[in-house]
């Protein structure tokens, strides 16, 4: 209970106070998110460039499933653990490209930016290629956890329902990205997952000792409210419950 609230007032006082994102953008100038402004096409070279700099490709449903399908046949049961780590160190490259990029955008420092407004930033390139809109949810702030809803992820939208959580390089990403932002090692576990029949996926990003008994949790088919209720109680520290 003690770490929970030693990292809530270090979350809060990094994260600062929620407030609405919306009045922080210039609409006008920063809303370049679709699909004609965002990528910059070169047919001679055959190269797609996003906005910020990055080399894209773009791929079908069969490349994803036999990546997954590939993965799997190579190291069997460790997959979802290696598409985690992966995401994570994407989320980590991805957060120093970030800090630049916005730097250079908003004229301002990442870290002395609204949370709210940043995340929202820093998602934006994400939804342009495809990954899913999302929603950032605040409501276990307090209790030092971030949930985020991702709809219509690429992962889950391909391999179709399943009966078990497929979107563990969402989960990585996010986890190496919030890491790099608040310079601490943080993990994410995925509690809802449209592969396992529900409308959308959610995630819960938290310190590695809270979030590691929420897998069991999932694993042991516990739902989205009853985790978010222990969670919320501070049960997160208590592995054993
Ligand atoms: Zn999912």
């Amino acid at each position: 209970m003690t770490k929970i609230a030693a990292g809530s007032s270090e979350l809060n006082a990094l994260w600062g106070e929620p407030t609405s994102p919306t009045s922080l953008f210039d609409k006008n100038r920063h809303n370049h998110y679709d699909l004609t402004t965002f990528f910059r096409w070169d047919l001679a070279q055959g190269t797609v460039t996003d906005w910020n700099g990055a080399v894209n490709f773009f791929a079908s449903e069969d490349l994803i499933t036999g990546l997954m399908d590939g993965l799997t046949e190579e190291v069997g049961d460790a997959a979802p653990v290696v598409l985690y780590q992966i995401g994570r160190q994407w989320g980590a490259l991805d957060g120093q490209a970030f800090d630049r990029w916005f730097t250079e955008e908003f004229q301002r420092p990442v870290r002395q930016t609204n949370l709210l407004f940043l995340l929202e930033t820093w998602w934006w390139p994400f939804t342009a290629q495809g990954w899913g809109r999302w929603e950032i949810d605040l409501s276990l702030q307090k209790q030092g956890f971030l949930l985020l809803n991702i709809f219509d992820s690429a992962i889950a939208r391909t391999l179709g329902v399943v009966g078990k959580p497929v979107c563990h390089l969402y989960a990585g990403l996010f986890a190496g990205f919030l890491s790099h932002l608040v310079s601490q090692v943080l993990e994410c576990a995925e509690i809802q997952c449209y592969s396992m029949g529900a409308t959308y996926c959610r995630f819960v990003v938290g310190k590695a000792a809270a979030i590691q008994p929420v897998h069991t949790w999932v694993s042991q088919g516990l739902g989205v409210r009853e985790i978010e209720k222990r969670l919320a109680g501070g049960q997160a520290l208590c592995p054993t419950t």
